[in-house]
């Protein structure tokens, strides 16, 4: 079989002390000694450059994929095993869901909401069957699945939808959920 992929979604800042930065790398350690590539938004920084510079470091694959608006910007990482230069935001998340096995958000702000959202839309919607996970660290995402909970209560999640994503506390316990 192939090498799998996991498109790792997570901030483009390091988050308030070190504690983010330490779980990304612990995430990226894990990936790698797991011989399983990252797909990513290809910046280097923040939480993405971390995950990224480590899992390099660990000799993992790492694709980035990222806007150019935003690698002109000088914030595309140039160490990649690969770095795909796409036109728009919309091509870019095509492309990181076509050359990805499985989903996974670690914390970050509204890009990485954005990104886990629609991964998850595209789920409700059939757009895919890829597993999807949300990394809740420490209870980072606890308010977010209280939210989805209350969309559900609400009656505009259907209940079956709930299953469309595996929550756990570390990157060991989501790539168990997925059966990897
Ligand atoms: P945020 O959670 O708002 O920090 O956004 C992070 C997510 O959005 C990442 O997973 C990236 O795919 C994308 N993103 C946001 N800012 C950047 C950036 N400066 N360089 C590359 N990707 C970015």
């Amino acid at each position: 079989m192939s090498r799998r992929r996991i498109a790792v979604f997570c901030g483009a800042r390091s988050g308030r002390g070190t504690t983010y930065v330490d779980l990304a790398r612990g995430v990226a350690e894990v990936l790698a000694a797991r011989g399983i590539g990252i797909v990513y938004g290809g910046g280097r920084v923040g939480l993405m450059g971390v995950l990224a510079d480590t899992a390099l470091a660990a000799g993992a694959e790492v694709i980035g994929v990222i806007p150019d608006a935003l690698a002109a910007r000088e914030i595309a990482h140039d160490g990649l095993t690969q770095l795909h230069v796409v036109g728009s935001m919309h091509e870019r998340k095509a492309l990181i869901a076509d050359l990805s096995d499985a989903f996974v958000a670690i914390p970050g702000g509204y890009g990485t909401m954005d990104e886990f959202c629609e991964i998850l839309t595209w789920a409700q919607l059939r757009i895919h069957t890829k597993p999807i996970g949300l990394l809740n660290a420490n209870g980072y995402y606890d308010k977010l699945l209280a939210l989805f909970a209350q969309f559900r209560h609400e009656g505009f999640v259907p209940a079956e939808s709930a299953d469309l994503f595996e929550s756990e506390g570390t990157i060991e316990a989501l790539l168990a959920s997925f059966g990897w």
